[in-house]
This record gives structure tokens, C-alpha cells and sequence, in this order.
């Protein structure tokens, strides 16, 4: 819940209060956990079965106010239009328009008001426009919920819960307000984010009346808000929300910490305070020549102030946090919801990309297609999870028995269920696991239903599955005692078969790698029938019927194949990891090009589950495991695909990627994802199938669950990055150009060269629409085809620095030869060095759209704001000169045609010799990389 404000009001509290000042200890409300569930509930009115009915919530939410602690409200308008004046620059220079008031220079104070206000406008809009696309994300990235209303089980926004509502919890599920649990099963919860103990607890439903109020840790019946679930499963009735919550009670103790700025926010406010340390010095000096010149001080002073205000890039770090934020909005139009800002940046310099298999690079939509059993192997047709299709050969006799026994089980041993069609011949969705609901619907297939089967036979136990242990089991009761059914990998159910099955495991083995090899993904099914539940669970699992296997299909996404190879062009790693059998992982790596396919024949595809002996590219959790760090260090750079790990592995990957200097995404949906998710340079969180703890720790959320959206993201990052390096060059190198300007014309033996008006508006011209415009340029074509810039590379890195002097120079140097010249003749020498400067910047906006393209080769029309803005501030500019109202204002007089004809031909100089720089690093780019390829990182 980051990003909300700490501080605020109580918003949910119970239908009667919680009595906090007078607690009564027969209240259930105020000590839920002391009283038993449904009394607590019925205070509460709340039906533990059906839940609260929608019109009930609706109004409780209108009572009790949303489910939130306090977001820190978005700072009014006004304050923020007001916050622009509070720049200590502008302060002086509204000194500075207080003493031309006292000059009795009216004309003067009236145009820098103007200016200033303008100023201020223009910052205010963009930080607007920031604010309006940070909350729109926070929106977007929402917490859910799953509670029963109206006696449907239905996932609303976590900020909708209200007091009395009925929410269901399990692995993954972060708790949304205060629960007084109704049903635990196995469940655990981690609650370091409120108690500091790592540890999950295990909790209860029973009444604790002895447990004090003080003894959060020890109200083991209750569940708390912002806590995670890491095992089980539990019910529970919502007995506070928002800042009446435990969370929400600390929450208002801490002071709220100050919104997080990124690194680049960082280093450009450094950069921003040293530059302004140097203006501040040039500015004093040009005073001091000035006077010296014999210039009246006060004039001098306005003048200087102006440089002051010009030269400062005081709004640097508000401009990247704009392009940030734009940047996340447009992230999310491609469907990658970032939940922190730094990420936008980050995303710009991933070297590696590690990504889950199934679902990420698959589709996720699974098809039993084969069957096994020890009476012999069938085809299945039919597609989707419609649950009707043909056997073939068509099982008879013993094999018919055999294929029932099996898919029962799987049909019991299942979480999912199918959804039918809502029109006639549409297609079946599904609830849960798309792999459990595979099951379903070749159940179906052989006419078994799991709701009559479960009536049959009820579920009475369950071990859940567990990617660890790879396996799942459900406990039922019968008319002669418990049936387990059980399915996972082969392997993890191998151990535990009753002995004499040795030949039939042999032969599974087999089918077992014959199907991995075509790419499925293969479940083993097994039974054991019971008298009585064992006292622990877990012995009912040992002695377990092999019934045989299912091979699922689940195709490679169609835009996978072409996002690997945007990754390899783009000099960035994609790496495959899945808990997924190695053989079935290297068959699909081979479909989408992130490994060479296996020849026909080849060993190597079947080793009988150690895909990875001999090959270098593949390996496997459990030779991870053997490995030592150190060891690890050394191969982590061969291995391309991943098999057979478990969640926890995933961290040591990032670590050991992140120890040779790369910069890693990392994917993942469950709950023992996070600590990767965290580790990882930018965590990605699974939109669709992700667990609400895995989102919490990620930085973004993929809302498609694709791998290709996460290049797409790295794609918009790069772009997003090259623009404000853009951005900054842009005003670096203008705002040198105009200081350059103002101290050399005095040391060359020139008058001061600009009105402090002038200055102004050039400063407007720079910091206003044509810079803003440079924000929005597309990505260069080559955008993914060259490698990451490198980590922690400065934004001035790669010769911005030089070039924002030299260009800077440049530019005052035909500035200032100008103002001699014209001088020299008796021009207007005023007014050409005012247009000459001002036009210059806008060639160098033009010239500054790519730094490394021709601006000709980009066309006009691929940054329409940009042209607009160079054409609108063009048109202005010949305004100032030739308007007879706008020239007293601003110190003009009109041009002839010569003098206008050179200050236009001066203005392109600037443009032209970037041109030539950057023909000059395209001929040298060619000359060391022939081929265009960019450098591969290891
Ligand atoms: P990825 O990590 O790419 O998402 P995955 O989904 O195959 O891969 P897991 O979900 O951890 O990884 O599954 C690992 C293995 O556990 C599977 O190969 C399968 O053998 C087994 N398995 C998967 N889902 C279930 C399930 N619902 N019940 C029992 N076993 C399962």
C-alpha cells in the first residue's frame, strides 16, 4: 500500500466503533479475537456463507469511506501553481521587478510580472500533467481482493472491502483490512510488515479470550491488513478497514516518508545545484564588468538577475520527473504497469532479462492432447477447455478402466473449474490453474464431472501444491474409507509409489521423455485408497497406484519468438526459467529461438530428465543446487534455460547475473517469487495469474502476462532515457551558449550584449515548448538495435558535457561576431544578436532530435509537437522584431532585408555543425562495426 499519505483520518471503522477509549471486554467488536467467529460476525451482520449482498457494501463503503490509509492527497492546484514562484531565482527576480518599480521603470516591472507568471504557468502545467499521470498509475496498479457478496466469490479492489465482508485468503494473497478469521486451513501469514517477525505465523480460528489488546503476534485467529499469506488457505470476516486497521494505526505513529525521487532525479539535482553555484559566479562577474564598462548598476543588476534565472536549469529534475511519468502512462498503454517511478529509468539499461516459461512465454492455455497409462497411450481431440472430445484409439476393457481411474483422479485432485460459454458455440473459460483445468475438461471428455465425482466422493483434506514439492494431493472420503489422489512431476511422486512398480515407472519415464520432447508439459497422476485419514496428512501420500501421465500442450505465445530476437538485437540476455521437466523447457526454448533446435536423434533430448548433461545452456534446479556460489559465478553466463528449479533459485540467479555487473529483470507470479522480485533491478509481477505479493514487490506488472511486453517496456525505458539525455542537452547547451554570450561580449570589448527582457524571453523560448517538445520524440529507429547503455552511466556520459560547451561556444561565438559586424556597419545591432540567439536554440532543438541520425532522415512530421513549437516560436520572435506595439517592450527595431537575411543564414550555423558532428560518429560507427551489430554482453 506505498504511496499512500500516513497521516489522515480513521476511515473504516466497524459499524459500531470499536470502542477504543472505553474498551469493554464483553464487546466483540472491540476484542474480536476473544469471542467465537460467527458471534463476531453477527455483531457484524455479515453472513459467513453468502457474504454481505452488493447494495449492503455499497452503502457501507459511503459510511465507512475507502479501504485505504490516507493516499496522501494529491496537492491542490493551486498550491502548485503557487509553488512555482517559491524558486529562490524567481524570488530575486521579482526583488529585482520591485526595484525597477522603484526606478520608475513600469514598463520594465510589467514584462518580467508577464514573464515570471508565464514561467510559472508552464511549470505548473507540466507538474499537473506529472501528478495527474502518477495517480492514474497508482490507480491502475490497485491491490485486489477476493470476497463473497451476494453468496458469489468475486475479486473487487482491495480499497471496496468493507467492515462486515466475507474475504477468502490463500498463498499469495496479501490481506486487505483486519480479519477475524472463520476458517484456516494450513494457513500461514507472514506478518513482518507489521510485527518485524519473518517468520510466518500459523493461524487459528478458536477464541483467544486470555490474549491481551497489546499482543498483536498473538491474536493467532486474526489475519491483518498488508500482511501476506504464504500457506493455506482461510476465510475471514472484515472486522476494520483503512486507518482502523492495525496497519493503519502504526501507519498514523511513523512519520510519512518523503516520495521517493529516482537516481536520475538525484544526480540531475546535483548537477542542477552545482551549475547553479557557476551561474551564480558568472553572473556576478558580468555585474562586475558591466559596472566596469560603466553600465548603471541597477541596469547591470536586472541584467545580471535575468542571466541568473535564464542560465539556472532550475526545472531539471521536474522536466524528468514529467518524462517519467508520461513515460510510465505510455508503458501502460503498451501494458506494462510500472509501480515505481526509478523503474521507467532502470528499464532503459536491463542487460538481462529472465523470464518465466509458462504463461510469460507460453500461452498458458493448456490442452490435455496425450494420455499414458499402463494399458497404453491415446491420443485427445477436441480444444480448449471444452470439456467434449473423442479418445483415440478408443479406450475398451481394462484401458477404459485404466483412462477413468486417471482422469478421476486428476478431476479430484483440482482447484480449477470451468466457466460455459456465454454465447452458443463460444469458447470455455476457466477459473484457477489453467493446468488443473485441462484436467477438467478431459474429465469431461471421458463424461466424469468433478461436482458429482466430489459429491461421491467429498473432499475431506488437502496438502496444496507446493512449487517446491512440486506435487499436489487431495484426501477424500468414501463408502470404504479415504481416497488420495495425488499429481505432480514424475519425479516428485516416484519416491513415494508402492514398491513392485519398478517396470511400469520405467516405461513412464519413457513416455515421459517422448512427450517432453514434442514440448509438452507432462503431470504424473497416482492414487492410494485409505480406511481412515491418517494422523498426518502427509503419510497418506507414501505407497501411492501410479495411474499414469498427461501431456499438456501449451504453445509458445506467437509474439515470443520475434521478443527474443528484439533481446538479442538489442544486446540483452533473455534467459528461461520454469519448474518444467529440462527436456520439455529445451523443446519450447528451441521454438522460440532462445536455443538452437535438438537434432533429430540427439542424445540430449533424451536423457531421461537430465537435459542439461553435456550441454552448457541448460541446467537444471537441482545441479544449481550442487553448485557453489563461487562455481555458480563461473557458468551463469552459459546457461540460457533453467529447469526443474523452485522459486527460492531465482534469487541466487539474480545475484550471480547481478555480481558480473548486469542489470536484471525478473519475472514471477507467486508468493516465493518476491525476495527475486525485490532483488532484481526491475521486478516483474504477472498481471493475470501473478499472487497480489508478488505485485507488492514487484516494480512492474505485466497486464498481459506477455514476455513481449516486458520488451516493449525495455524498448519505451531506452526511448524515455534518450529523451531526457535530449532534454538536457538541449539546455545545457543553450543556457552555456547564452552565459558564454553575456561574459565574453564584455571581455572582447563589446557593450553588454542582451536587455534583461531579452534574456528572459530567450529563457522562456528555451525552457518552453520546443524543449517540452524534445520530451515526446519518438524512438529512434535503432532504438533496439544498439547494446544497454551501460549501469550507472552519467546522463552526461558519452560526450554531453563537451558537447554542451562546445556547441555552447559556438553559438555565442556567431552571436557575438554578429553583434560586432553589426555594430561595425551601424546595423541594429540589438536586435540581430537578440534574434541570432534565439533562432540558434531552435536549430539546435531541430539538430538535437537524435544524436546520432540526420534530423532530414527523421522528417518533420515524427515530432509534430516539435515543428509546431519551432515554427509557433519562430513566428513569434519575427513578431517581437517587426510588431510596432511588441518593440518597445522588448528593445527592438525593425531588420532590413540584409540584416535579416544574415542573421538567418547565422542561426543555422549551430544546426549545421551537429549535423557534421553527427555524420562524423556515423562514418566512425560504420568503420568499427561494419555490420551495424551491437556489442554482445556476457
Ligand atoms: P514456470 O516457472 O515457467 O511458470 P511452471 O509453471 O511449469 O513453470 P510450476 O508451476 O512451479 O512451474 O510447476 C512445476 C512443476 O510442478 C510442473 O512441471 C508440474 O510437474 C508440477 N505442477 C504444476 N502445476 C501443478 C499442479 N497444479 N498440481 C500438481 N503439480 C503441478
Amino acid at each position: 500500500m506505498g504511496g499512500f499519505a500516513l497521516e489522515g483520518r480513521p476511515s473504516g471503522t466497524p459499524p459500531r466503533p470499536p470502542a477504543e477509549s472505553a474498551p469493554s471486554p464483553g464487546d466483540p467488536l472491540a476484542r474480536p479475537w476473544a469471542h467465537p467467529a460467527p458471534t463476531v460476525a453477527a455483531e457484524l451482520g455479515a453472513d459467513l456463507e453468502a457474504g454481505l449482498d452488493e447494495d449492503e457494501a455499497a452503502a457501507r463503503l459511503t459510511r465507512f469511506g475507502p479501504n485505504e490509509l490516507v493516499e496522501r492527497g494529491r496537492t491542490p492546484a493551486w498550491r502548485l501553481f503557487l509553488g512555482q514562484f517559491t524558486n529562490a531565482m524567481i524570488v530575486v527576480l521579482l526583488a529585482a521587478a520591485a526595484i525597477t518599480v522603484l526606478l520608475g521603470d513600469t514598463k520594465d516591472t510589467v514584462v518580467i510580472l508577464a514573464i515570471v507568471v508565464l514561467n510559472g504557468v508552464i511549470g505548473f502545467v507540466q507538474e499537473y500533467r506529472a501528478e495527474a499521470a502518477m495517480a492514474a498509475l497508482r490507480r491502475l496498479t490497485s491491490p485486489l481482493a477476493t470476497v463473497v457478496r451476494n453468496g458469489i466469490q468475486r475479486a473487487v479492489p482491495a480499497g471496496t472491502v468493507v467492515p462486515g465482508d466475507v474475504v477468502l485468503l490463500e498463498a499469495g494473497a496479501v490481506v486487505p483490512a483486519d480479519l477475524r478469521l472463520v476458517e484456516a486451513r494450513a494457513l500461514r501469514i507472514n506478518e513482518a510488515a507489521l510485527t518485524g517477525e519473518s517468520i510466518p505465523a500459523e493461524k487459528t480460528t478458536e477464541p483467544l479470550p486470555e490474549v491481551d489488546e497489546a499482543l498483536l503476534a498473538e491474536r493467532r485467529n486474526m489475519a491483518f491488513a498488508g500482511t501476506a499469506v504464504t500457506y493455506g488457505r482461510g476465510r475471514g470476516v472484515v472486522v476494520a478497514t483503512g486507518m482502523a486497521t492495525a496497519l493503519g494505526r502504526i501507519a498514523g505513529l511513523v512519520a510519512a516518508h518523503a516520495a521517493g525521487r529516482t537516481p536520475l532525479q538525484e544526480r540531475l539535482s546535483t548537477l542542477g545545484k552545482s551549475l547553479a553555484a557557476i551561474a551564480l559566479a558568472v553572473c556576478g562577474l558580468v555585474f562586475g564588468l558591466g559596472v566596469a564598462r560603466g553600465e548603471r548598476p541597477e541596469v547591470m543588476f536586472l541584467t545580471a538577475v535575468s542571466l541568473a534565472v535564464a542560465a539556472i536549469p532550475e526545472g531539471l529534475p521536474a522536466v524528468v520527473t514529467i518524462a517519467l511519468a508520461l513515460g510510465a502512462r505510455r508503458m501502460a498503454a503498451r501494458r506494462a504497469l510500472v509501480r515505481r517511478l526509478p523503474a521507467v529509468e532502470t528499464l532503459g539499461s536491463v542487460t538481462v532479462i529472465c523470464s518465466d516459461k509458462t504463461g510469460t512465454l507460453t500461452t498458458n492455455e493448456m490442452v490435455v492432447e496425450r494420455v499414458w497409462t499402463p494399458a497404453g497411450t491415446f491420443s485427445v481431440e477436441g480444444a480448449g477447455y471444452r470439456p467434449e472430445g473423442r479418445f483415440v484409439p478408443e479406450p475398451t476393457g481394462g484401458a477404459a478402466e485404466a483412462v477413468d481411474r486417471l482422469v478421476a483422479a486428476g478431476a479430484a485432485c483440482n482447484d480449477a473449474s470451468l466457466v460455459p460459454p456465454t454465447r452458443p458455440g463460444g469458447p470455455w473459460s476457466l477459473t484457477g490453474d489453467p493446468t488443473e483445468a485441462a484436467l477438467l475438461a478431459l474429465a469431461g471428455k471421458r463424461g466424469i464431472g468433478r461436482e458429482a465425482l466430489l459429491r461421491q466422493r467429498p473432499r475431506i483434506e488437502e496438502i496444496t501444491f507446493d512449487p517446491d514439492r512440486r506435487r499436489m494431493a487431495t484426501f477424500h472420503r468414501t463408502d470404504l474409507g479415504v481416497w488420495v489422489a495425488v499429481k505432480g512431476a514424475l519425479e516428485a511422486i516416484a519416491p513415494d509409489l508402492a514398491p513392485g512398480q519398478e517396470g511400469i515407472l520405467a516405461d513412464a519415464r519413457r513416455a515421459e521423455t517422448a512427450f517432453a520432447a514434442d514440448g509438452y508439459r507432462v503431470l504424473a497422476l497416482a492414487e492410494r485408497h485409505l480406511d481412515r485419514l491418517p494422523d498426518r496428512l502427509d503419510e497418506g501420500e507414501r505407497c501411492l497406484a501410479l495411474l499414469g501421465l498427461v501431456a499438456l500442450a501449451d504453445p509458445p505465445r506467437p509474439a515470443a519468438p520475434a521478443a527474443v530476437a528484439a533481446c538479442r538485437g538489442a544486446g540483452i540476455r533473455p534467459i528461461m526459467i520454469t519448474g518444467d521437466h529440462p527436456v520439455t523447457a529445451r523443446a519450447i526454448a528451441a521454438r522460440i529461438g532462445l536455443l538452437d533446435p535438438v537434432p533429430d536423434g540427439d542424445p540430449r533430448g533424451g536423457s531421461g530428465g537430465e537435459g542439461a548433461d553435456g550441454d552448457r545452456s541448460i541446467m537444471t534446479g537441482e545441479e544449481l543446487g550442487r553448485l557453489p556460489d563461487a562455481a555458480f559465478a563461473e557458468r551463469v553466463g552459459d546457461v540460457v534455460v533453467y529447469a526443474r528449479t523452485s522459486p527460492e533459485q531465482k534469487l541466487r540467479i539474480v545475484t550471480a547475473w547481478q555480481g558480473r555487473g548486469a542489470v536484471v529483470a525478473m519475472t514471477g507470479d507467486g508468493v516465493n517469487d518476491a525476495p527475486a522480485l525485490r532483488a532484481a533491478d526491475i521486478g516483474v509481477a504477472m498481471g493475470i495469474t501473478g499472487t497480489e505479493v508478488a505485485k507488492e514487490a514487484a516494480d512492474m506488472v505485466l497486464a498481459d502476462d506477455d514476455f513481449a511486453t516486458i520488451v516493449a517496456a525495455v524498448e519505451e525505458g531506452r526511448r524515455i532515457y534518450d529523451n531526457i539525455r535530449r532534454f538536457v542537452r538541449y539546455l545545457l547547451t543553450t543556457n552555456s551558449a547564452e552565459i558564454w554570450v553575456m561574459v565574453l561580449a564584455p571581455l572582447l570589448g563589446l557593450p553588454i550584449p542582451l536587455f534583461a527582457i531579452q534574456i528572459l524571453w530567450i529563457n522562456l523560448v528555451t525552457d518552453g515548448l520546443p524543449a517540452l517538445a524534445l520530451g515526446v520524440e519518438p524512438a529512434e529507429p535503432d532504438v533496439m538495435r544498439r547494446p544497454p547503455r551501460p549501469r550507472g552511466e552519467s546522463i552526461l556520459g558519452r560526450g554531453l558535457w563537451r558537447h554542451a560547451l562546445v556547441v555552447g561556444l559556438l553559438m555565442a561565438g556567431v552571436t557575438l561576431a554578429i553583434q560586432a559586424s553589426a555594430i561595425a556597419q551601424g546595423w541594429h545591432w540589438q536586435t540581430m544578436v537578440f534574434t541570432t540567439l534565439a533562432l540558434l536554440q531552435l536549430g539546435q532543438a531541430l539538430a538535437v532530435r537524435s544524436e546520432r541520425a540526420s534530423t532530414f532522415s527523421l522528417g518533420w512530421r515524427s515530432n509534430l509537437p516539435l515543428t509546431a513549437a519551432i515554427v509557433g516560436t519562430l513566428a513569434v520572435q519575427l513578431g517581437l522584431v517587426y510588431l510596432p506595439a511588441l518593440q518597445p517592450i522588448f528593445e527592438t527595431e525593425a531588420l532590413g532585408p540584409i540584416e535579416l537575411a544574415l542573421v538567418l543564414a547565422a542561426s543555422t550555423t549551430a544546426f549545421v555543425a551537429v549535423e557534421i558532428e553527427k555524420a562524423y560518429f556515423r562514418w566512425q560507427a560504420r568503420r568499427q562495426h561494419p555490420l551495424g551489430r551491437p556489442e554482445r554482453i556476457d
